[in-house]
C-alpha cells in the first residue's frame, strides 16, 4: 500500500523508470472536494480502488512521449435528486493522459490532441488527479433507477406546527 503523502508528490520519473505502476486504495475523506459532493446521511463511503501505470513511449526520430493509464473504481453514496436518499453510484474510470513540458505546450497542443495532457511536474499530484477524474464522472442528477420509498412531501402537515395557544393553555394547567 503506498501512502498518501507520496502520492500527493510522486516522482514521474523515478516511477517511469521503476516498476512504472502503482495501485492502491484512497478514502474518500482523503479528497475534500468530492467528500464534499457526498451523502453522508447513510453508511460510509467505502475506499476506492485505483491504479495507475506510467511508461515511455519511444517513437522513431522524434521525442519519447511520458504516458499515464489511469483506473479508478468506486461506489459512492450521492442524494436521489427525486427522493433525497443516498442512491449508492458505481464509478469506474479508465483514462490515458500524455504528459508535456509546460503549461504553455499543453495550452497549444490541447485542440489536436486526443488525448488529454497533463504539465510534468517534478512532484505530480497523483491524488488530485482521481479526484478530479471521478468528480467529472459524476452524474448530473443522481437518481435511484426506482426509489426505494415513496416521496416524501415537504409541506408540514397542521398538526405539526407549534400551536402557540395551546402551548399557553398547556401552562396555565399545570399551575
Ligand atoms: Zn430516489
Amino acid at each position: 500500500m503506498v501512502d498518501s503523502s507520496r502520492l500527493r508528490a510522486l516522482d514521474l520519473d523515478a516511477l517511469a523508470r521503476g516498476v512504472g505502476e502503482l495501485s492502491g486504495q484512497v478514502e474518500p475523506a482523503e479528497l475534500p472536494r468530492l467528500w464534499s459532493d457526498l451523502d453522508l446521511s447513510g453508511p460510509t463511503p467505502q475506499a476506492l480502488a485505483w491504479r495507475a501505470r506510467l511508461q515511455w513511449r519511444h517513437r522513431p526520430e522524434q521525442p519519447s512521449q511520458l504516458w499515464l493509464d489511469l483506473s479508478a473504481r468506486a461506489q459512492l453514496p450521492l442524494t436521489c435528486q427525486r427522493c433525497l436518499a443516498p442512491v449508492v453510484q458505481d464509478l469506474d474510470i479508465e483514462r490515458s493522459f500524455r504528459f508535456v513540458e509546460s503549461e504553455d505546450v499543453a495550452q497549444a497542443q490541447d485542440d489536436e490532441s486526443e488525448e488529454d495532457l497533463l504539465v510534468h511536474e517534478d512532484r505530480f499530484d497523483l491524488l488530485e488527479l482521481i479526484e478530479d477524474e471521478l468528480l467529472l464522472s459524476l452524474p448530473l442528477v443522481p437518481l435511484h433507477e426506482r426509489c426505494p420509498q415513496p416521496l416524501v412531501t415537504q409541506i408540514p402537515k397542521p398538526d405539526d406546527r407549534v400551536h402557540p395557544f395551546a402551548a399557553l393553555a398547556r401552562l396555565k394547567k399545570t399551575d
